[in-house]
């Protein structure tokens, strides 16, 4: 049954964080887990509710708007809503929403004017800056060259509260190979940190279905995994 599948999904991918956080010294509870539902229906995200996952991500706003709606009609009042997809600049009012954390800030334009459209809403945003560690064509963010350089700017838009990290490797058979992309973002942070100590800079998301173990080993505090929880997308 689909409920019994999931529930027994997300009960594995618990203790596999646990096992890789205790591996690498640190607490599983230093981890959180954001369970990707893109593509899958509200049933689904409130069977994972009811098993005690809270923190939920969703990629492209029309569908996270509709979910977020459908939720609230059904009072599911304890989701926490992760936007974790493309944000086009055109959609930034759209992404001014009720969500615990955007992941994907991946330009200043993209942060200048979410914090513009946080700010005509009244809220202030917590956000995440997308790096394209790996340098790939097809993957959007920052370089590390770019975040260091913006860094005192992005830091001082007032709708927005930039709280850390996230990339996403390139896909890898063997996930040992996306190692150095998370060591690389880890690196990263370390220098914000110092040469912008007033910046909250604690979160590295990263880390997906196929390589969250070796990323939680290099410091993630946030992994995003959707398959091995939902099944395999058929996108
Ligand atoms: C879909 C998606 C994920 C989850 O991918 P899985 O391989 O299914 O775990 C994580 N992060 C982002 C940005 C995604 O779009």
């Amino acid at each position: 049954m689909r409920a019994t599948e999931i529930v027994a999904n997300l009960a594995d991918v618990r203790q596999r964080i646990a096992a890789a956080a205790l591996r690498s010294g640190r607490q599983p509870a230093d981890v959180r887990l954001v369970a990707v539902s893109k593509t899958y229906p509200l049933a689904d995200i409130a069977t994972a509710l009811a098993a005690g996952q809270t923190d939920f991500g969703e990629n492209r706003l029309e569908e996270l708007w509709l979910k977020v709606e459908a939720a609230r009609a059904q009072q599911l009042d304890a989701i926490r809503w992760h936007m974790i997809g493309t944000i086009q600049s055109r959609k930034t009012r759209e992404a001014a929403g009720p969500f615990a954390l955007i992941h994907s800030v991946d330009r200043v334009r993209i942060a200048h004017r979410l914090s513009r459209d946080a700010e005509a809403a009244g809220c202030v945003l917590d956000v995440l800056l997308e790096v394209n560690v790996s340098g790939e064509a097809s993957k959007h963010g920052f370089t590390a060259e770019e975040v260091l350089a913006a860094g005192a700017d992005l830091l001082a838009q007032p709708g927005i509260r930039v709280c850390g990290l996230m990339t996403m490797a390139p896909y890898a058979n063997d996930p040992e190979r996306t190692r150095p992309i998370f060591r690389a973002l880890r690196t990263l942070q370390e220098q914000l940190r110092e040469r912008f100590p007033q910046g909250g800079w604690r979160e590295l998301s990263m880390g997906m279905t196929n390589d969250f173990e070796v990323a939680i080993e290099e410091g993630a505090t946030i992994v995003r995994i959707g398959s091995a929880i939902f099944g395999t997308r058929n996108e």
